[in-house]
């Protein structure tokens, strides 16, 4: 069979690049070339957002209702393609197949819950100062917004950020991480077979250095939401400052998971499981530092060895394994990195620590799940995003200690204790320097209707999701209305 061709999406049509270059799409699993993408270039920015800024015009006047009702639909075919985006995604970017069904679930959800907000675009109807006089408040889109995702979330993410522009008016360019390209060709066929008029939604593949950074400085973007890593993160928000532009950029996290002298170890177990190995390690939300208390470490620490030697690396298409690949060279490259680098500063390896190479595992990309113990914060591997299965393990005795070990790094997205004690729970929420914080819960996931997104280096602008993920998208317009017929300046009276 030919390899399939993937190509843009501009102005509802799917079209090669002007430059006629392409590059190519692996399965990590496999080493397989199982697409080509076309590769775009500065002319092909310019086509894409052409068309979004003519649809936007048509876009914000269409009533924000039947904005929400495309969603609804775009919502119900992806729930009818769940099963075979989830095997499309395990594919290309290697998570197994129950994860890959959580992350188009996860949009599914937020393509939902959004939809609903094409009803709820409120503003506020006040007494102005002068009688015969009314002041209102509206909101108005921005026009063309970009959109620029990283690979590990290949369908949650988009739908986070392209569901909540669209019911707000906009018109999208959507710029998706360079190793997931057939994943964000059938994300926006579900926009395309969902009726969405064309040029509200287009689609450019490519590379981040040569068109995302062209992206944010095209003068015919007016907003900017980004995803991905922090060094891309803070270039984009500088342009965007310097541009005067609004963005958001979600970025990395080093997420600790605090284990309580009286947590029930067995709950904890499967949270730092699925935590610190789920998606093999490379989420934003893994639990990558893990702390425990003196008095359990032993027990709790031989828990997890075990359980973590029971993990059953391989293609995450076969229904037995547990852990994927790395999605690429460069991240299992940087994951075996990370393990020589924890080793030289003098943690101690516990479990894990090399590439699976042989038999089944010879043209993958794949790591063992590794556990390091003795890491201190002055260490890389604590205050470092891997985005890999190394977890890095340290000793507390009292509260204090914990929080200063937990807060001890440079991000703050998510974090976890294990207690049953109600006041270290609640001393915990408030000491933590994270945007999120679950309570014996793992320190992954978010909800449509609550914020996500972190502190310190892990983000900045608005957070995504729930109602703060909407009005991102939209701005505050002021209307004052008189009807006296007679000129008059509200400040004489
Ligand atoms: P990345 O390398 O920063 O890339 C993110 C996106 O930015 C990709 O689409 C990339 O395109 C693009 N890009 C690269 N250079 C650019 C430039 N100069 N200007 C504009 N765009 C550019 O991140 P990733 O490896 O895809 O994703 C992993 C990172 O995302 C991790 O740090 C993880 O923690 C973070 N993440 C954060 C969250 C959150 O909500 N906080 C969620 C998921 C992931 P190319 O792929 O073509 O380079």
């Amino acid at each position: 069979m030919a390899t399939p061709h993937l190509k843009n999406f501009i102005d509802g049509r799917w079209i090669d690049s002007v430059s006629g270059n392409a590059f190519e799409d692996l399965d990590p699993a496999t080493g397989e070339v199982i697409a080509t993408a076309t590769k775009s270039t500065m002319a092909d920015i310019d086509k894409a957002v052409e068309a979004a800024k003519r649809a936007a015009d048509q876009w914000r006047l269409f009533p924000a209702p039947k904005r929400g009702e495309m969603l609804y639909r775009a919502g119900e075919i992806m729930l009818k393609r769940k099963d075979g985006l989830a095997r499309e995604m395990t594919r290309e970017m290697g998570k197994v197949l129950a994860e890959s069904r959580g992350d188009v679930q996860e949009g599914i959800d937020m393509t939902y819950y959004i939809a609903g907000e094409g009803r709820r675009q409120f503003g506020d109807v006040v007494p102005a100062e002068l009688p015969n006089k009314w002041a209102m408040s509206m909101r108005h889109p921005h026009g063309v917004v970009a959109a620029i995702t990283p690979w590990n979330f290949p369908f949650a993410i988009p739908a986070w950020k392209i569901a909540p522009a669209l019911v707000a008016g906009n018109a999208v360019v959507f710029k998706p991480a360079s190793l997931v390209p057939a994943f964000s060709v059938e994300f926006c066929k579900v926009w395309e077979e969902a009726g969405l008029p064309p040029g509200v939604l287009n689609l450019v593949l490519g590379s981040g250095s040569s068109v995302g950074n062209l992206l944010v400085e095209d003068p015919r973007i007016r907003a900017v939401s980004f995803t991905g890593s922090n060094s891309i993160g803070k270039g984009v928000h500088t342009i965007a400052g310097r541009r005067g532009i609004k963005a958001t950029c979600e970025m990395g996290g080093k997420n600790p998971c605090v284990v309580w002298e009286d947590a029930d170890l067995s709950l904890a177990l499967g949270g730092v499981l699925r935590g610190a190995f789920g998606s093999t390690g490379q989420r934003c939300t893994a639990t990558s530092r893990l702390l425990i208390h003196d008095k359990v470490y032993d027990k709790f620490l031989g828990m997890l060895v075990a359980e973590t030697k029971k993990i059953r690396v391989g293609n995450g298409l076969d229904p037995k394994t547990t852990m994927g690949p790395a999605v690429d060279q460069g991240q299992l490259d940087c994951d075996l990195e990370y393990i020589e680098i924890a080793k030289k500063e003098g943690a101690k390896l516990v479990l894990g620590g090399s590439r699976l190479e042989n038999g089944d595992f010879k043209h993958g990309f794949f790591v063992e799940p590794t556990i390091f113990e003795g890491l201190k914060p002055s260490m890389r591997l604590w205050q470092e995003e891997v985005f890999g299965p190394i977890l890095a393990v340290a000793r507390f005795k009292t509260f204090e200690e914990a929080m200063k070990l937990a807060n001890d790094c440079p991000f703050g997205l998510t974090s976890a204790v294990y207690t049953q004690d109600l006041t270290v729970s609640m001393r915990f929420v408030e000491s933590m320097d994270a945007g999120m914080i679950h309570v014996n819960s793992p320190t992954i996931g978010g909800e449509p209707a609550v914020p996500f997104g972190g502190l310190k280096g892990s983000g900045v602008g608005d957070r995504e999701m729930a109602k703060e993920g909407v009005r991102f998208f939209s701005e505050s317009k002021t209307v004052f209305l008189d009807y006296t017929g007679q000129t008059r300046a509200s400040n004489i009276y």
